[in-house]
């Protein structure tokens, strides 16, 4: 597998650190927590589409576009890096943000990712919950060809197999730095969501015959669309770097049990996780992804599904800036100065 065959332009801080959990694993009572900070990709405040965005600009500059166009929910951590990432290369950036939620706390609508959508100069206009945003997005890229302008189309989530690269790339390093450690993962646990993070994953890991298996935790869809979405673009990636259909369908594990009422809707569990991982560890998590995931993940590790000398590696796909857009969610009391 030769990465390098394909155009990437460096925006991230990598390789991201891999750390122990140790006072969270010990609250826990077992397996080994690890932890892969790609919260800590450095743009913007990080997160996991920096990863994507790495191969997905450098495909929009080989094109020759002036301007890229995305999409996501208001609060919407891939609209903030693309926001960024585009600030950084002198790109235009405009974003199509859809109300998923319905929610209309100003601090939701505007803190938080939307803050930094703006600081990073993308123009942003807004959709319904519902609507067909790829479509959305094609209507306004058609528009602007047609005054001249060269717009470059990313998908939500930057996945597709050219930003699925990216997480290519983090099962390389993840697979090279554990084995730097000395450290047997037994297992790579994450939140899914448009499904490149896992399909990228799941096309690196099992191309390196690495024999780690990855388990999704779902935020918006069903398990069974969840992993067939996963499935079929981690199939389309291995295709992408030239390899025989090496992903088979047991390589695919999403639990989409966390989603709770709904994408962006917070959960009793997400909260206790994203609480508990401050607390032990100096972490944050984030409402919508990570703090599902690691609600998941505890959970699971409550039913036995991981041996306590097992060594379970947590990737931490950022998004925290989100936390400002759930004052309430966390019950703070708004009385106290402290
Ligand atoms: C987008 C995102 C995810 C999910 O990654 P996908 O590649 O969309 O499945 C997880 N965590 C955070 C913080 C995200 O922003």
């Amino acid at each position: 597998m030769n990465l390098a065959r394909f155009p990437r332009v460096r925006l991230g801080h990598m390789p991201t650190p891999l750390e122990p959990m140790e006072r969270l694993s010990k609250h826990l009572g077992g397996p080994k927590l690890w932890i892969k900070r790609d919260d800590c990709t450095g743009l913007s405040t990080g997160g996991n589409k920096t990863r994507k965005l790495e191969y997905l600009c450098a495909d929009a500059l080989a094109q020759g576009a002036d301007i890229v166009i995305t999409q996501g929910a208001t609060q919407s951590n891939h609209a903030r890096q693309t926001a960024a990432a585009c600030a950084r290369l002198g790109l235009a950036c405009h974003i199509l943000l859809e109300d998923r939620t319905g929610y209309t706390d100003p601090a939701y609508t505007r803190s938080g990712n939307v803050l930094m959508d703006k600081l990073h100069g993308a123009t942003i206009s807004r959709r319904p919950g519902g609507a067909d945003m790829q479509a959305e997005m094609e209507a306004v890229a058609e528009e602007m060809r047609s005054t001249g302008r060269k717009p470059y189309v990313i998908p939500g989530g930057g996945s597709n197999p050219i930003g699925a690269l990216g997480y290519v790339n983090a099962a390389q390093e993840l697979v090279t730095q554990a084995s730097d450690m000395g450290l047997r993962i037994d297992h790579l646990v994450h939140a899914t969501g448009s499904a490149g993070t896992q399909a990228g994953l799941v096309a690196g890991l099992v191309a390196l015959n690495s024999g780690i298996p990855v388990l999704g935790i779902g935020v918006r869809a069903p398990k069974p669309k969840q992993e067939a979405n996963v499935l079929a673009l981690a199939e389309r990636t291995i295709a992408h770097l030239g390899l025989p259909p090496l992903v088979r369908p047991e390589h695919v594990v999403a639990n989409c049990d966390y989603v709770g009422q709904g994408y962006g809707i917070p959960t009793q569990g997400m909260v206790e996780a994203v609480r508990l991982v401050a607390e032990q560890e100096g972490i944050l998590l984030d409402p919508v992804y990570s703090g599902k995931g690691m609600a998941g993940l505890i959970d699971l590790i409550g039913k036995g599904r991981f041996g306590k000398d097992e060594n379970v590696v947590f990737l931490h796909t950022g998004g925290q800036v989100g936390l400002f857009g759930y004052p309430d969610a966390f019950g703070l009391p708004a009385d106290t100065a402290r």
